[in-house]
């Protein structure tokens, strides 16, 4: 049987460019019919999805419904309840010297092609999500998801062609040499979600086309807890913001800064909260997922001794089981506070009260999101005026990411541009300046 030759990086682009130039997927009646098929697609094929998903990742599938495809659906409704007047032209004053006849105006055009390149974590939330902004905008899109969620690319390169409009949407799967080659396209936006190494790469490659970029990227994102904070509700939501995806999620809070008082009543708060989420032994809950390969495995391994264990500590090659793990008495320049943990560790750092709190968070990159868990209205507008972060969440970690009427994004090492909502159209358009004069 003869296979087809697979489609080059360049006629991919150039077919997609013919599409975008035809004007095909301008109208606003294109672009809500393709967001209405993506979100028949994933209400038909959800399950076909979580499998994937629990494959690559031991994601359970209540959590793949809750955190992607679920997620999707919602920011597709709201899209589709939005978008004419997301849309809609917007004036603007005149200056005098113009005269009174003159009109002024923006506004959107889509950009054209956008390649949008996906991480393996949440790997169909973060292919779709930033899919379904560009194609409201108008735009055509080539779809990378990551080759270290295998099953789920599979998938969704299967059910994406089925189900948009394919001179309008490419999937390209692959790994390094695809994207790669990928890269050396002109594209008119590109959407990069994934590690700062990378997001140098790609807005080098970018930067030769002048291409714009969207990087969300990811770092430490701290959780503050205050003294006065009640310290089993606080242990609850940090345990199931950390927890969730064995830890691999962007947003999840990183370490714990508090005084060391409130640390030593944080530990047995914790270890209930892990308790009541995943039972006394949650390599066996079904709710409680793996890490995503050997790699990541051995290096997350590696930074267990950074502490006195208080919860957890246990790990199993064989099934990437890493147990839900808490770490005391954790030295600011131990090695699980050198990096990005993206892993089921939690390192509980402490520092006399809140100045040094801010000092020591303002001594480091800017997080992609801050967590501050006080019921003291003059340390939360400190630490909000005080410090900068992509988001900064009050009393619950991850809850800002699922308000499409937030931009969700980072600021200096966690990335630069931000989508959801009218975030995405924003960013997958340009807003052109119209002035009219009339000729007589
Ligand atoms: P990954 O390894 O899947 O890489 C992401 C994408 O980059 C993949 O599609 C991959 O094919 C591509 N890629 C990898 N190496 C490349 C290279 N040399 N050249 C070109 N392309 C390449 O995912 P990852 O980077 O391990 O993801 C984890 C990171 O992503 C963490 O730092 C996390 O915080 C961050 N993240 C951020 C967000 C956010 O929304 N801000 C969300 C999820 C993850």
């Amino acid at each position: 049987m003869n296979h087809p030759t697979p489609e080059q990086p360049a006629d991919v682009v150039a077919r997609l460019r013919a599409t975008f130039r035809s004007g095909r997927t301008k109208p606003v009646e294109w672009r809500t019919a393709q967001l209405g098929r993506l979100r028949e697609m994933l209400t038909s094929h959800g399950d076909d999805l979580a499998a994937a998903l629990h494959a690559d990742l031991g994601k359970s599938s209540t959590e793949a419904f809750r955190t992607e495809i679920n997620f999707v659906v919602r920011e597709i409704d709201h899209t589709l309840d939005h978008l004419d007047e997301w849309l809609r032209p917007e004036s603007a004053p005149v200056p005098a010297h113009l005269g009174g006849d003159a009109t002024a105006w923006t506004q959107y055009d889509p950009l054209g092609v956008v390649l949008v390149i996906a991480p393996w974590n949440y790997p169909a939330q973060l292919l779709l999500a930033p899919l379904l902004g560009a194609l409201a905008a108008g735009n055509a899109v080539v779809a990378k998801p990551s080759e270290l969620a295998p099953a789920t690319s599979t998938v969704l390169a299967r059910l994406l062609r089925q189900y948009l409009d394919t001179d309008a949407v490419a999937v390209v799967e692959g790994g390094i040499p695809e994207t790669t080659a990928l890269l050396a396209e002109r594209f008119d936006h590109i959407f990069y979600t994934g590690n700062g190494t990378v997001g140098r790469i790609v807005m080098t490659a970018a930067a030769r086309h002048l291409t714009p970029v969207a990087l969300e990227l990811g770092g430490k994102s701290p959780a503050f807890v205050d003294r006065d904070a009640d310290l089993s509700v606080v242990a609850g939501r940090l345990a199931r913001g950390k927890f969730s995806n064995a830890g691999q999620t962007c947003v999840a809070p990183d370490y714990v800064l508090t005084d060391p008082e409130t640390a030593r009543a944080l530990e047995p708060a914790l270890l209930k909260a892990v308790e009541t989420l995943y039972g006394s032994d949650p390599a066996s809950s079904a709710e409680y997922g793996r890490i995503v390969n050997e790699r990541h495995f051995d290096r997350l391994s590696g930074l267990l001794d950074s502490g006195r264990v208080v919860v957890g500590g246990d790990r199993d090659r064989a099934t990437k089981y890493i147990a839900p793990t808490v770490l005391a008495d954790v030295a600011p320049e131990a090695p699980v506070m050198r990096e990005e943990i993206f892993g089921p560790i939690l390192p509980i750092v402490t520092v006399p009260g809140l100045d040094e709190a801010i000092a020591f968070i303002n001594d480091r990159d800017k997080p992609l999101a801050l967590y501050v868990f006080s019921e003291s209205d003059t340390t939360r507008q400190r630490i909000a005026d005080e410090t900068s972060s992509g988001g900064l969440g009050f009393g619950l970690p991850l809850a800002h990411l699922t308000v499409s009427d937030l931009p969700f994004g980072g600021v200096g090492e966690s990335g630069m541009g931000n989508y959801h909502g009218r975030y995405s159209i924003e960013t997958f358009s340009h807003r052109k300046a119209v002035l009219a004069k009339p000729l007589r």
